[in-house]
């Protein structure tokens, strides 16, 4: 007894990667007795950054989306009293032969888009068209693979190559595998949140005038978000318990009633895990089969990123922005993220993270071909390298593909609420997050637990 009073929070927070910290921000400042628990001695999940010979270099390189109006801009209004600074994040571009080309946006941006042969941009205008008006009349007409709906129009090799690479970056998943809806979602055509004629009328518009103007990249880094997540939570109501695991939920008649780490056992009104939700399982058994089999149909990507720390500021990547590369068997995108933060190199220096979808196992092999596809694209940069770091990491917790649901943000379990990259499909990455935990928020307000 004596136990379960000194253990016992209003909730506890499962993870303190970017969700768990929302979160764990969002309760405190609603008055609630928080308890977070994260596994590793280190607080920020992949959303971080860290020093390395000098260099400051993020969990894979970011752009955040959505930033005027999205989730993130909510939390933030809602709950931040610190609050992260953002630079706009520039355009992107196709590097083809070692010359940069905007990516094309509207339509006019793609008839000019000369990477491609004229039929090629005429049958992606086609298909644009054609699959925003699908869209608008029938809600489910962009769940095939952006392949099943591209291949009536019998793009050539360079074209699928383009449409192959894009959805590895939106979705983690190959173009067999990603939802037409996706691709126009991820590149900003359709609002994943609004259906129908509205979402039509905005997408027209969209195809004569796009832009990144809501994109950004915060000042110091992908950490500056994480750090004033924290510094915004009041001290007096949170508890961080670091290098513990969370090995199993307490549930009782269908209720969670705590949890129980690799060190000790602690009790709340309601629960939010933040991992992730093929591992739920693990944790419980209170589970039905049914959805236990839809979490283990969730996809992970791995992705492998190589920071190059380079001795002088190089002229190929002296724009503001990103770039793709998708020619050869290795397809990167890059951001010179100095060009956006001065202080992430060291003075007169510059720092470029290039990031891969890993499709196989064999790490080694994977790093040499996107190193050598980096000296390819870019052949004065190998001579001018004082530092590489590599990270192998999972982006999102699960990749939005043809055929798999999420789960809701609000369990079968009561009280107990789900948040990440697993649990809501709109956007990417930290919006993704952000939106889920809006949701479990909201469900949360419904069930009168906050
Ligand atoms: C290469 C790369 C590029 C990216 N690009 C972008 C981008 O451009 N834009 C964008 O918005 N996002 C991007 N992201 C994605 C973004 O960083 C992640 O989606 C986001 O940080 C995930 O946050 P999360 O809290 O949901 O998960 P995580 O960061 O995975 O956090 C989960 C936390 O829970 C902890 N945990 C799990 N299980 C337990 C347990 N049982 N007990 C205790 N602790 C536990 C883990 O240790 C971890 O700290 C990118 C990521 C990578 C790697």
């Amino acid at each position: 007894m004596t136990k379960q009073r000194k253990n016992k929070y209003d909730a506890i927070v499962v993870g303190a990667g970017i969700s768990g910290i929302l979160s764990t921000l969002a309760l405190s400042k609603e008055g609630k007795k928080v308890l977070i628990i994260e596994k590793n001695n280190i607080i920020g999940g992949n959303c971080r950054t860290y020093e390395n010979s000098g260099y400051h270099v993020d969990t894979g390189p970011h752009a955040i989306t959505e930033l005027t109006q999205g989730p993130l801009k909510q939390l933030i209004n809602d709950y931040f009293t610190v609050v992260p600074r953002f630079f706009p994040i520039g355009n992107y571009f196709v590097r083809d032969k070692n010359k940069l080309q905007e990516f094309p946006l509207t339509l006019i941006q793609l008839a000019k888009f000369d990477i491609l042969p004229k039929r090629e941009r005429l049958i992606m205008s086609s298909a644009m068209i054609d699959a925003v008006a699908s869209f608008s009349l029938n809600k489910g007409a962009l769940d095939k693979s952006i392949y099943e709906f591209m291949k009536k129009y019998k793009p050539a090799k360079k074209t699928l190559q383009i449409i192959d690479t894009i959805s590895y970056f939106l979705s983690g998943r190959s173009m067999k595998e990603t939802p037409t809806w996706r691709i126009l979602g991820g590149s900003g055509y359709i609002n994943e949140n609004i259906k129908g004629k509205k979402n039509h009328l905005k997408t027209l518009i969209k195809f004569t005038k796009n832009d990144y103007s809501s994109q950004g990249y915060p000042l110091g880094g992908i950490q500056s978000i994480t750090d004033c997540a924290v510094n915004s939570i009041p001290k007096n109501n949170t508890t961080f318990n670091l290098n513990e695991e969370t090995i199993s939920l307490i549930v009782e008649n269908n209720v969670i009633k705590g949890v129980r780490t690799d060190k000790d056992v602690y009790y709340s009104d309601f629960v939010i895990y933040s991992g992730f939700m093929k591992n739920l399982p693990n944790l419980t058994k209170e589970l039905t089969e049914d959805y236990t089999k839809e979490l283990a149909k969730l996809h992970q990507t791995k992705s492998l990123t190589i920071w190059l720390g380079l001795k002088k500021k190089l002229q190929e990547l002296s724009y503001i922005g990103s770039e793709i590369y998708f020619s050869g068997n290795t397809p990167y995108w890059a951001i010179p993220v100095s060009n956006l933060d001065a202080h992430l190199a060291p003075k007169n220096k510059q720092l470029v993270g290039f990031s891969t979808i890993m499709k196989e196992d064999d790490q080694e092999d994977k790093i040499n071909e996107l190193r050598q596809t980096i000296f390819t694209a870019i052949p004065n940069i190998k001579k001018n390298i004082e530092l590489e770091h590599i990270q192998i990491t999972i982006p999102e917790k699960a990749a939005v593909s043809t055929g798999v649901k999420f789960p809701s943000p609000k369990s079968p379990i009561k009280n107990l609420y789900l948040v990440g990259t697993d649990t809501d499909m709109r956007s990417m990455g930290i919006t993704r997050a952000s939106y889920s935990v809006i949701e479990a928020l909201k469900f949360m307000k419904e069930d009168e637990v906050i």
